[in-house]
């Protein structure tokens, strides 16, 4: 297969389960099936960052906004589009086999927006966690105020 972005041939790299093909000493680009790319957003941290290291050929400049063929689908152009709702990562889409390529760096670009999210779910937690433990305290404070008194004057 040649690479849609600089026309080097792409080799296959296995991540965890799965097989891609990246432009390693080209662009450094990946290519991924349809469905893949979910598939190393699930594979733990360590499989997903050997794909964002392999080697770039310093030379090769790659123009983001010319038409791409699919290196799957004869005469098929990919679609230029963001990747999520956040609209900061653009990506490009085989319309006919649903691959995926993605120029160096959109992957970690993809995987850095992925944990802010989850950075933001945590926050969110937390925040709730703590409402919860004022609950906690405001409550135990009403209730030792209301609790009768012990000791030796409640004796009396
Ligand atoms: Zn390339
Ligand atoms: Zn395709």
């Amino acid at each position: 297969m040649k690479c849609p972005a600089c026309h080097n041939e792409l080799s296959q790299l296995q991540v965890g389960s799965l097989i891609v093909d990246v432009c390693d000493g080209g662009c450094a680009g990946v290519w991924f099936d349809a469905f893949e790319l979910q598939r190393v957003d699930e594979q733990e941290e360590e499989a997903g960052e050997r794909l964002i290291e392999f080697r770039c050929d310093p030379r090769i400049v790659v123009d983001a906004s010319r038409k791409r063929d699919c290196p799957r689908c004869p005469g098929i152009k990919l679609h230029r589009h963001f990747f999520s709702a956040r609209r900061r990562v653009e990506v490009d889409e085989c319309p006919n086999c649903g691959g995926y390529w993605l120029d160096a760096g959109e992957l970690a670009a993809i995987r850095a927006e992925k944990k802010a999210e989850q950075l933001t779910h945590d926050q969110a937690r937390n925040a709730t966690l703590s409402s919860k433990t004022i609950r906690f305290l405001y409550e135990a404070q009403t209730q030792a105020r209301n609790r009768p008194q012990s000791g030796p004057t409640a004796n009396l």
